[in-house]
């Protein structure tokens, strides 16, 4: 029998991997719904290509436009973020693909776990926002979360067969980004061209601006606090500018477990789609002769100062970590739309944190209430331009 999946994001990299996959063993899958944030050309095509029953589109019109494209065949098209979460939902559902990029992930990822389908978890916003309330209802619910993000999917292979309490540590390789070399006084004026240039993944543009600042490793720290369940203590930040070691796990006892693997997402993607099995991708083998060396760094986190925020955010726990994420996505628009330099994305964060007293994270409305505010700050402090 196919697993039935639903994918959040479709149209998105994450999206397109997972399609990939599911082309490569289309025995396996049955694609039951997708949704798409607005980009209906491609929505088209990969519902002629994998026949879902129901699509959703966030934006209203391009979902009307969609209607119109497709009349009354198959599939049933939903709109707005409500359309969304009902894909997320649709009873037949077994596996849901969380790749919608941002907040936006986290009620439709949140309500599939409600209804008790598997995750395949790529959003990591949303254990950022919501790691304590997410883990909560994953236990109660007794669903699996299995990790997209390369790191996450590392640790929990490194993982495979061991106790919880004999990990010494956990150890997120980065890859520093395309500015690891550059002395801080030009960071000030790298383009928005050069920001999006990654050395070595094809990624969406806001995580590839999170690479460059290097915020993505913070949100990375504490998606693994929330799915691993260790102390963020106990998480360590390594440089690797080659992206060969996804990751380690140091053991109590010294040894040390790492996965390795070419920087391509089809792999933990296909690994947390035909999880707890493996199955052929027919990708490009390592080759570690040709790679010849291994490289590895402190993180610097004077020049990189979000890193060091994120560590900041988990310490202080509650709806702290909500509003690093929010202040994050409201910094990298506006640097996306040129109206603030590189070097003002910490600044608006590290500003907004300041803003913010922490409280109690017990309920969805506590993350999403600081969420909002965490915005509006972030959006005063770009417009006042008191960076
Ligand atoms: P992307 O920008 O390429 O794609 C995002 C998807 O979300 C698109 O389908 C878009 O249409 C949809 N979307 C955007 N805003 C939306 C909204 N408001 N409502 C509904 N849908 C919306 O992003 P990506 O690079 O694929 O990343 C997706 C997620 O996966 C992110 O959380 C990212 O951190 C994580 N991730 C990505 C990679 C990667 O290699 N790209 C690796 C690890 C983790
Ligand atoms: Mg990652």
């Amino acid at each position: 029998m196919r697993k039935r999946i639903a994918i959040l994001g479709s149209t998105g990299s994450i999206g397109v991997s997972t399609l990939d996959v599911v082309e490569r063993n289309p025995e396996r899958f049955e694609v039951v719904g997708l949704t798409a944030g607005s980009n209906i050309d491609l929505l088209e095509k990969q519902i002629k290509r994998f026949n879902p029953k129901v699509v959703a589109v966030y934006n209203e019109e391009q979902a009307e436009r969609l209607k119109k494209r497709i009349g009354n065949r198959v599939p049933e098209i939903y709109s707005g973020s409500e359309g969304i979460t009902e894909v997320s939902i649709l009873p037949e559902v077994e596996l849901v693909i969380s790749a919608i990029v941002g907040a936006a992930g986290l009620i439709p990822t949140i309500s599939a776990i409600r209804k008790g389908k598997d995750i395949a978890l790529a959003n990591k916003e949303t254990l950022v926002m919501a790691g304590e309330i997410v883990m909560k209802l994953v236990k109660e619910k007794g669903v699996n979360i299995i990790p997209v993000d390369s790191e996450h999917s590392a640790i929990f292979q490194s993982l495979t067969g061991e106790k919880k309490g004999d990990i010494k540590r956990l150890i997120l390789t980065a890859s520093g980004g395309p500015f690891r070399n550059m002395p801080v006084s030009m960071l000030k004026k790298v383009s928005l061209k050069d920001a999006l240039k990654h050395p070595n993944w094809n990624m969406g543009q806001k995580i590839t601006i999170d690479s460059a600042t290097m915020m993505n490793k913070g949100l990375e720290v504490i998606e693994a606090r929330w799915i691993f369940g260790v102390d963020a203590s106990c998480i360590n930040v390594l440089i690797h500018p080659q992206s060969i070691i996804h990751s380690l796990v140091e053991f109590i006892d010294g040894s040390i477990i790492a996965q390795l693997g070419i920087p391509d997402m089809r792999t933990p993607i296909s690994y947390a789609l035909n999880y707890p099995g493996r199955v052929e991708t027919s990708l490009p083998s390592l080759d570690l002769a040709e790679t010849g060396k291994l490289t590895f760094e402190k993180p610097d986190t004077e020049k990189f100062p979000s890193l060091k925020y994120a560590f900041q955010a988990l310490d202080e726990g509650g709806t702290m970590p909500a509003v690093l994420n929010a202040a994050n996505e409201i910094a990298v628009q506006a640097f996306l739309k040129e109206e603030i330099a590189f070097t003002d994305i910490p600044g608006v964060i590290l500003k907004t944190m300041d803003g913010h007293r922490s409280s109690a994270a017990n309920i969805l409305e506590d993350v999403l209430e600081a969420d909002t505010w965490a915005r509006d700050k972030a959006e005063e402090i770009i417009t006042s331009k008191i960076l």
